[in-house]
């Protein structure tokens, strides 16, 4: 197997990743939200400056694809009449920032939000890794517990607000006026004591131990994310979280769009699932049980289609299980372990059970049909 290229950050808009079908130019939707406008305007400069595709990445951004280099400046200035990029790069790299889709106006939880953006905005925001993150759950129930993130803001079974370090079960109590800046003194707290460790979750796994004030237990995610409608508006899937502009434009008539981590998008009240070509409607549909990077031929480090071969599969996976289809061992469309995770090499498809792309395989060089046996 030849090992993946591993880039150490997260692409954004202003420093955007050279793919095999052109720039991939990221945007981090503030507070996890597109208005209508901000929709509408993403599909118009993706025709004009890309090759019309458009991703839902696994953090909940949205990724502008196959972009010429020489349309990127175009592209930005386009995104920051809109106010969808950041200052710098710098400061673009540190707001990696999830929200639960669920908040309802007023609560606290999309201010939050914004009072994080400002603090991770301040020049003197810590440096912190490329791919640390932060996930503002502060809904009722947790739903961001199985998405990538290392300080988390979360309630606690009373409905109390708690500040997470993730890897650790328990909270630590937090009013809302500070939760904020104690978030800020959690990520000090990492960046001083995190040796060459990039995440919380693998510092803590090391022996370090948390600071005091982390002893109220967390709630547990019970949350499955499904198409379908919500008191807020419509749950609507996206086949491997890939849409076209033209998607993108009709969805963008429907309602403001919030953002998920799970290749769906919320649109905002939509009482009627809107019938547009490309969204998966239905909870039951077999594309919701496969994920798939991009893979061959628009990644260069993909050694197989993945999508295509995604979609051969996906009804063969039994109801409750997940695979991941992975075009080489990076496995970057599923952070951790899946029940099944295919990874394509040179020699055919390696089938790993409750693992991650890069893992040992249970069986090696498989064809699809061979996949399709032995799941
Ligand atoms: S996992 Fe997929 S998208 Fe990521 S580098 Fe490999 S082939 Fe490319």
């Amino acid at each position: 197997m030849s090992a993946p290229v591993v880039k150490g950050y997260c692409p954004g808009a202003l420093r955007p990743m050279m793919s095999g079908d052109g720039l991939v130019v990221r945007v981090r939707p503030f507070n996890g939200r597109l208005r209508r406008a901000q929709a509408d305007g993403i599909a118009t400069l993706a025709a004009a400056h890309g090759n019309g595709l458009i991703d839902l990445s696994s953090r909940g951004n949205i990724q502008i694809r196959g972009v010429r280099e020489d349309m990127h400046e175009p592209l930005i200035r386009g995104l920051a009449a809109m106010s969808l990029v950041d200052a710098d790069a710098e400061i673009e790299g540190r707001r990696n920032v999830m929200v639960t889709p669920f908040w309802q106006t007023g609560e606290e939880t999309d201010g939050f939000a914004a009072d994080l953006t400002v603090a991770l905005s301040s020049p003197d925001a810590p440096p912190i890794p490329g791919k640390f993150g932060f996930a503002v759950d502060t809904g009722r129930v947790p739903v961001l517990q199985t998405a990538s993130a290392d300080v988390r803001m979360e309630r606690d079974a009373g409905g109390g607000l708690i500040l997470v370090a993730d890897g650790f079960d328990k909270g630590k109590p937090v009013a809302s006026e500070t939760v904020v800046a104690e978030a800020m003194a959690l990520v000090e707290w990492f960046m001083q004591n995190r040796g060459d460790h990039k995440r919380m979750a693998a510092l803590l796994a090391s022996g370090v131990t948390l600071p005091g004030g982390f002893i109220v237990p967390r709630q547990r995610q019970v949350y499955a994310p499904r198409p379908g409608f919500t008191p807020l508006g419509a749950m609507v899937g996206l086949a491997f979280g890939q849409l076209e502009v033209k998607t993108l434009a009709s969805l963008a008539k429907q309602g403001g769009l919030r953002m998920t981590p799970w290749r769906m998008l919320l649109v905002e009240s939509a009482r009627r699932l809107p019938k547009v070509r490309g969204l998966i409607t239905d909870p039951d549909d077999p594309l919701l049980r496969v994920v798939a990077c991009t893979g061959a031929p628009r990644c260069s480090q993909g050694l197989a289609r993945t999508r295509a071969t995604a979609r051969t599969l996906a009804p063969h996976v039994p109801p409750g299980s997940f695979l991941h289809m992975s075009g080489c061992a990076k496995g970057c469309a599923h952070a951790g372990p899946a029940p099944l995770t295919v990874t394509a090499t040179k020699e055919g498809f390696d089938l790993v059970r409750r693992g991650c792309a890069g893992d040992a395989p249970d069986a090696r060089a498989l064809s699809p049909e061979d996949i399709i046996k032995a799941i």
